[in-house]
């Protein structure tokens, strides 16, 4: 299976990738946790994109792009995988197809995550993560047993910079500008299988194996 989990920020994309990777083995390939290790380590493409992630704005076309190729071509993703995060632009779709044209390979479907605006801001600020096992927890709807630590390793939660309202609001209008008509380009195809994404984990996932024809 070649997926696309496709949504705006915060419609639960990660998350319910992790959960594809648990029942059928396809690697998440998430160009947003691809730059933010760059960014972490502090490499000339962690350097460069830092400022327009903290921004709210997409980086290059060309950066993702290289990513992808590079990461589609590791053994693990030989038999499928889940994109998540990508593409997000028209130019980065039509790379996408040449791209796995040129592996003999094409998507099989396109996962549209719904989720009403205000409902993808308050999931949005209210995250918090683990910094150092990655454990994702919310201020409310799953909080951490003591406020602000880790359950499991008691390390001091953290907010991701561009998770901070007035970005959340700046990658919601990116999000409708630059990746919103993608969802004509999939549908055109064929491919798009859109989801409602409300509810809880386990109501999306079952939705999305619904959609797949898997239930
Ligand atoms: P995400 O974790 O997918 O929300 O991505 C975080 C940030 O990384 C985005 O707001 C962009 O700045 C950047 N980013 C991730 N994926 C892409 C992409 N496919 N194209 C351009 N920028 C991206």
């Amino acid at each position: 299976m070649d997926l696309i989990l496709f949504g705006p920020p915060g419609a639960g994309k990660g998350t319910q990738a992790q959960r594809l990777y648990k029942v059928y083995r396809t690697p998440q390939v998430s160009t947003g946790d691809i730059l933010r290790q760059a960014v972490m380590e502090v490499t000339p493409l962690g350097l460069e994109a830092k400022p327009i992630m903290e921004s709210g704005a997409l980086v290059p076309d060309a950066l993702v792009i290289s990513i992808v190729e590079e990461r589609l071509r590791q053994p693990d993703c030989r038999d499928g995988f889940v994109l998540d995060g990508f593409p997000r632009t028209v130019a980065q779709a039509q790379a996408l197809d040449a791209m796995l044209a040129s592996l003999g390979r094409h998507i099989d479907s396109v996962l549209s995550l719904e989720v009403p605006v205000e409902v993808l801001v308050e999931r949005l600020t209210g995250r918090r993560s683990c910094p150092k096992d990655g454990r994702v927890y919310h201020v409310t709807q799953a909080p951490p047993a003591k406020p602000g630590v880790c359950d499991v390793c008691g390390t001091p939660l953290v907010q991701r910079p561009d998770d901070a309202e007035a970005v959340v609001r700046a990658r919601q209008l990116t999000y409708r500008r630059d990746t919103e008509p993608l969802k004509a380009f999939y549908a055109q195809r064929g491919l798009l299988r859109p989801v409602d994404g409300t509810g809880t984990l386990d109501e999306v996932f079952q939705r999305i194996q619904a959609a797949l024809g898997k239930s």
